[in-house]
């Protein structure tokens, strides 16, 4: 008995895995099982005329197809690639970890269709081994190592038997876009050459890669902050390069907006979790922050809290591992001000106390583009060559637990003074501003977070007083 099982998702607010099963029986006829909508009903016609565009031989018999589960709705067209990939799959006795969406044109055309995001966010928190997509989406989607795109059937077929095989022909390569492992962009240099004039974000960039610290960014109009994110996102991978670790998934969700994400929109994921799942493992950078509904902040909250996303609702939903680097902008006040600001100081005030103190206990770095005098600039390949000193202290220190990277961001308060060895000085110097200095008290445990993430980047062992200090700088933004 021939059989193949490829996933996709059922369509509504909350999309859930759906299996769709092919097997080959003896007998005519079709038999679908599951297939609610007309439009549904109608998928294997189309996967037929599709077929034909194609150099594979159709094979005859009698299909049996399931949707299972059978009561969630399942978007119409989109499961048009899913069960024509099942059969293929299923003719030539081969099982693998697949999931798809896509709409087949009788032409043999992979036409794009409504939720592939959220299908991307399902399948990847369900630990897909391989994402085969319309070539529309990849721009909406981005690339992605277990993602392919593809533009017609012939070509997904093909992407799917040569999957594994580094000789892929030359006719496919061309294309199926096959992805291959992340190259440093070379916009990295010029976009790290944008800092040179400010040396505190260079650093304040670095910080945020080491140590894993979520950042809030007071964006002025005059400072393109998606730069600072971008530079963010470069030095993560050259991270990853210098640690000889697999350059993974790492992916940038930059959301200028995400006020309608409370609502769910039918037919879509709710697009705050989507968000944040697609971030998963990369950098989250939500800009115009103080202007979103303050709701969100308690949901990302919870997901920092517990590094999961809840996808799903009431007693049907699963957990989603969901762990990233989160950059919060927005503008130094509620005016934006393009030429000059209006603002009075009582409304400034009440700006800056958007944020709850919970949520702005989470994140360690407070940046604005004030110059500070305590860095010196980096040119791109020096910021290289400090991410991997820092990388050297941080696995001698955390030999232990060398199994699962911690970062500076997750040492547990209590452990911090322990093993942040402070030196003498540092420690008489923090004694004096605790008694004075108005960043100490809540905001203790951040800065030391940090002074120790600029240590390990200079490598040195020990904390010292100028690193106290420059982690003040980076840290200042919140109160000023
Ligand atoms: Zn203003």
């Amino acid at each position: 008995m021939q059989h193949a099982r490829v996933f996709t998702i059922s369509s509504g607010a909350w999309p859930r895995p759906v299996e769709l099963d092919a097997t080959h029986r003896p007998g005519i006829r079709w038999e679908l099982i599951g297939f609610t909508e007309r439009i549904v009903r109608e998928s294997p016609q189309r996967v037929r005329h599709a077929w034909r565009s194609t150099r594979q031989p159709w094979p005859s018999g009698k299909w049996v197809i399931s949707l299972s589960p059978a009561a969630l709705p399942k978007s119409g067209a989109a499961v048009d690639l899913p069960l024509a990939l099942a059969i293929h799959l299923a003719h030539r006795r081969k099982t693998t970890n697949l999931w798809a969406m896509g709409e087949l044109h009788f032409d043999g055309r992979v036409l794009p269709v409504p939720g592939i995001p959220a299908l991307v966010s399902v399948a990847l928190a369900q630990g897909a081994a391989r994402i085969l997509l319309p070539l529309a989406s990849q721009a909406e989607v981005g690339d992605h190592p277990k993602i392919r795109y593809v533009g017609t059937l012939e070509e997904a077929f093909a992407q799917l038997d040569f999957w594994e095989d580094a000789d892929v022909p030359e006719t496919v390569l061309k294309r199926t876009r096959a992805l291959e492992p992340r190259k440093l962009p070379s916009s990295a240099f010029t976009i790290w050459d944008s800092f040179q004039e400010n040396p505190k974000l260079q650093w304040a960039a670095l910080v945020a890669v080491h140590g894993g610290h979520h950042a809030f960014f007071w964006a002025n109009p005059k400072f393109p902050w998606p730069n600072w994110v971008a530079a963010v996102q470069h030095l993560y991978l050259g991270r990853l390069e210098a640690a000889k670790a697999p350059v993974r998934d790492c992916p940038t969700r930059l959301i200028t907006s995400i006020m309608p994400s409370l609502g769910s929109t039918p037919g879509l994921m709710d697009p705050f979790t989507n968000e944040v799942t697609q971030a998963n493992g990369g950098i989250l950078a939500i800009g115009r922050w103080l202007e979103q509904d303050p709701r969100i902040e308690d949901r990302l909250a919870a997901v920092l809290e517990r590094g999961t996303a809840l996808l799903g609702r009431g007693q049907d939903h699963w957990a989603v591992p969901a762990r990233f680097q989160l950059v919060l902008a927005s503008a130094p006040c509620a005016c934006g001000p393009i030429v000059s600001c209006i603002c009075s100081n009582h409304q400034l005030r009440a700006w800056k106390q958007k944020i709850r103190k919970p949520f702005l206990e989470r994140l360690d770095l407070g940046l604005d583009e004030q110059k500070s005098g305590e860095f010196s600039a980096l040119s791109w390949p020096q910021a290289l060559a400090q991410l991997e000193q820092g990388e050297k202290i941080w696995t001698q220190r955390f030999v232990q637990s060398s199994e699962e990277r911690w970062t500076n961001r997750q040492v547990p308060v209590h452990r911090l003074l322990e093993l942040f060895h402070a030196n003498k000085e540092t420690l008489a110097w923090f004694e004096k501003e605790q008694a004075t200095a108005r960043w100490m008290g809540s905001r203790m445990a951040q800065i030391l977070r940090v002074a120790r993430s600029l240590a390990d980047l200079q490598g040195i062992a020990t904390l010292e007083i100028q690193h106290m200090k420059q982690a003040v700088q980076l840290n200042t933004a919140f109160t000023t």
